[in-house]
């Protein structure tokens, strides 16, 4: 399992990372998403496209023991 991990101290909820995981601001008040590789409405490209798309840094993947 993988956990997209929001840095609460650095997003600004400009809402550029929603244009490719829809409601992903909305995760910054839990900490950060998780990622099932199940999941038909997450794919690897738009997880790395929103990560790409953040002007302050504040994604990234942890990978889930
Ligand atoms: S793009 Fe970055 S700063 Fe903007 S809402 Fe998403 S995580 Fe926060």
């Amino acid at each position: 399992m993988i956990k997209l991990v929001i840095d609460q101290k650095r997003c600004v909820t400009c809402g550029n990372c929603d244009a490719w995981l829809p409601g992903l601001t909305e995760c910054v008040k839990h900490g950060g998403l998780m990622i099932s590789e199940n999941n038909p409405n997450v794919n690897a490209e738009a997880i790395q496209k929103a990560i790409d798309c953040c002007p302050l840094d504040a994604l990234s993947l942890e990978v889930m023991q």
